[in-house]
């Protein structure tokens, strides 16, 4: 699904064919999960393909690696311009692009100076769909800011979605929505969250959950299209009397949500803010905005 016969992948300085590459049974990032990465979209214009914030996102991989005393020997602008070629030599233009940086050998509780770095990409459709979710309040809290950085994007605090989202599909919900150590709606398990009530919309502050790179460019589209936004803190009491409320995040884009613990949102999904921002965050990633932008 991720690769084929043909896909290359940039690993540590080379370019080779994925199903030639192999890794380490050693690693400390397989057994401990000290490793960081990013989730980055690429997007086909009519200039070509164009990566989407791709500066963002690796200051923010840059970021993360600094916190976990990762040794990172690329640049931003190293890393973006491999991130183009990546995508010239697999022939994509609509890809979901993974850059990974993990270690080498290491049983020891330390740091270790063998860094590796994989870049990769793949299509992928929407990641939670077009449908709207209907989602469940999680048992499981996302992890306390005094336990982990949590602004940074570590593999092993992927463990905690992975639950959170594994205990949703199972009680036959679509997604999870988990909250803070204070008992504040936080975020999803790989997406920030909105919700809208009286023609405004509300998101927890950071501090508690990951700087989403697709939050900050609703925060840009909402104040272009005169849509107020508030940081806040808030329960899933709050949410159970929304008018709507939508996920954002690379894989995601703006997704639609439908109800919270069986309680739905007053309005049509159509006729909510979310799919306003979402029509907009389409136009916005593909460059189109000036040429068929409408609003919805
Ligand atoms: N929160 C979490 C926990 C995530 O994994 C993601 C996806 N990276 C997001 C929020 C959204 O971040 P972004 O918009 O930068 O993709």
């Amino acid at each position: 699904m991720y690769y084929n016969e043909t896909t290359t992948i940039f690993l540590d300085g080379k370019w080779m064919k994925a199903k030639d590459a192999t890794t380490d049974l050693y690693s400390q990032t397989l057994h401990y999960g000290a490793g960081v990465f990013e989730g980055i979209r690429s997007y086909e214009t009519e200039d070509g393909a164009m990566v989407f914030k791709a500066k963002e996102h690796y200051e923010r991989l840059l970021y993360s690696a600094e916190k976990m005393h990762i040794k990172l020997k690329y640049s931003v602008e190293e890393l973006v311009s491999l991130t183009y070629e990546l995508l010239e030599r697999n022939n994509l233009q609509n890809a979901y692009i993974r850059p990974l940086v993990y270690l080498g050998q290491n049983m020891a509780l330390q740091p270790t100076d063998e860094v590796h770095v994989l870049l990769c990409a793949w299509n992928w459709e929407r990641y939670l769909g077009n449908q709207q979710l209907k989602l469940m309040t999680s048992s499981f809290q996302r992890p306390n800011p005094k336990s982990c950085f949590v602004e940074a994007k570590v593999t092993g605090h992927y463990t905690n979605s992975i639950l959170a989202t594994t205990e949703a599909k199972n009680k036959g919900f679509d997604e999870a929505l988990l909250l803070d150590m204070n008992d504040n709606v936080a975020e999803g398990p790989g997406a920030n969250f909105f919700y809208e009530k009286d023609d405004k919309l509300y998101t927890a502050p950071l501090g508690n959950i990951l700087s989403g790179i697709t939050r900050q460019t609703i925060f840009e589209l909402a104040n272009e299209l005169g849509i107020e936004v508030e940081e806040k803190f808030f329960t899933p009491e709050d949410v159970y009397q929304a008018d709507g409320a939508f996920f954002t995040g690379t894989a995601a884009e703006v997704a639609g949500i439908e109800s919270l613990d069986g309680h739905s949102f007053h309005l049509k999904w159509d006729e909510t803010l979310g799919a306003t921002l979402s029509a907009a965050y389409i136009n916005r990633v593909q460059k189109k905005e000036y040429k068929n932008f409408e609003l919805v």
